[in-house]
């Protein structure tokens, strides 16, 4: 079996490996870079690494690719990928992917060829591919265990152990074959080791003694689609007697996807508000005001929360003009739950300006959604592998002081596994 890193050796994002047979050539991942942070969003078509045979207008020579999780930094190419190659995904994955094309996006929607049942061994042509539902800051998101030659790849994809499915991350580390030729192993947080990690549920709680003070309203400028933090924050909310409101984008996710997750059908204290630029586009196409009209009933308007303080509403910067328009928010709680890499883009700091201004009291409440060393270091352990090879980092030789058999590749290099 070959292995060739296409994108992703050193550089966090834009992931994209080659696992090749005699027969069969299968890829994990084909993301964008992500955007660099002082500039508004991309207008450019982004850099394709070189990979024959995966886009369109090529001949196709690739059987499969298998997308770990919905991060633009790993399936932000699927739209440039050719139309008969079988592309494989998480359920949720994709439910999430074609709602938020329908909302935001003007790429397509996805049709895969299979999705992952988590433990279930799947076969493209020579591999057999097992993948493992783990945990991330991404709702849906799988490593896998990949035999074909009579060797063993596991590929990490994106991971951590101290989310809401820390369990899923156990899951997977004991089902681990006990012999690994190749360990793709994920070291974002190479760059961050001094930082001590919090989990889900310790933000969970700090976002709850925030929300107690119930003279304010607090709003939550948080990702719609980081579940485990909704779910974190919608318990504090509920805990500390305050409405949650969703914007109507996140209630179809969140509906759409069912299962335990808070939502406005199920869950009695939900509201949904109607973003008025989000509204306006949406209600231009029939097929997408139908996405609008499902929640219609559970509204709660922009003058109904300029009389109340007792919830607790998820924002985004784009939401800006729509908060400027709810009255009495001065002195109200803002939790910044993103990456503080966030802060530096135009339209957050334009947010937190106006927050400023408000007098609004801010508290920065994250972590992370991937792996700290000591986790990192865990996974090692439970497969004792032939060689490491950094993938998703910015520091690969980082990981030469933490682990033996460190195989540091360059992007594009094809290695022979013997
Ligand atoms: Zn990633
Ligand atoms: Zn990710």
């Amino acid at each position: 079996m070959i292995i060739t890193v296409h994108r992703g050796s050193n550089q966090i994002g834009g992931s994209c490996i080659e696992l090749t047979t005699g027969n069969t050539r299968i890829i994990l991942d084909a993301g964008q870079v992500l955007p660099p942070l002082n500039g508004e969003r991309r207008v450019e078509a982004p850099k394709l690494p070189k990979v024959s045979g995966l886009y369109k207008g090529e001949t196709c020579s690739v059987n499969a690719v298998l997308f770990s999780h919905y991060h633009g930094d790993h399936v932000g190419l699927i739209e440039y990928i050719h139309s008969s190659i079988p592309i494989y995904m998480g359920k949720d994955t994709a439910k999430i992917m074609n709602m938020t094309a329908c909302f935001i996006s003007s790429r397509g929607s996805v049709l895969p060829a299979g999705y992952f049942v988590s433990g279930q061994a799947m076969q493209i042509g020579d591999f057999t591919i097992t993948p493992y539902l783990v945990d991330h800051s991404a709702y849906d998101s799988y490593a896998f265990v990949i035999q074909a030659d009579n060797k063993c790849v596991v590929y990490t994809g994106d991971l951590r152990m101290h989310g809401k499915k820390a369990k899923a991350t156990w899951f997977f580390l004991k089902h681990l074959p006990q012999r690994v030729d190749a360990l793709l192993l994920e070291g974002t947080m190479m760059s961050r080791k001094v930082e001590p990690v919090e989990t889900e549920d310790q933000i969970e709680q700090r976002a709850y003694e925030f929300m107690l003070d119930k003279s304010k309203q607090v709003f939550v400028m948080q990702s719609a689609v980081n579940i485990d933090r909704l779910v974190g924050m919608y318990r504090a909310a509920k805990r500390s007697n305050r409405l949650f409101v969703m914007d109507i984008f996140t209630a179809n996710i969140v509906a759409g996807l069912g299962h335990k997750i808070p939502n406005p059908y199920t869950f009695s204290n939900v509201r949904v508000f109607y973003p008025y630029l989000l509204t306006r586009h949406m209600f231009k196409e029939e097929d997408r005001a139908t996405l609008m009209n499902l929640f219609s009933r559970y509204k709660i308007s922009r003058e109904e929360m300029g009389t109340r303080q007792d919830y607790c509403m998820l924002i985004r910067d784009t939401m800006l003009s729509d908060i400027q328009h709810i009255n009495n928010i001065a002195g109200a709680g803002l939790i910044y739950s993103l990456w503080g890499g966030y802060l530096q883009t135009e339209r957050v700091q334009r947010f937190m300006r106006y927050a400023e201004d408000q007098q609004m009291n801010v508290t920065h409440l994250h972590t992370s959604g991937h792996a700290d060393i000591k986790t990192l270091h865990k996974i090692v352990q439970a497969c004792t592998p032939y060689r490491i090879i950094p993938i998703h980092t910015e520091y690969p030789e980082h990981f030469i002081n933490e682990f033996d058999k460190v195989q540091i590749v360059q992007d594009g290099e094809a290695l022979l596994l013997r």
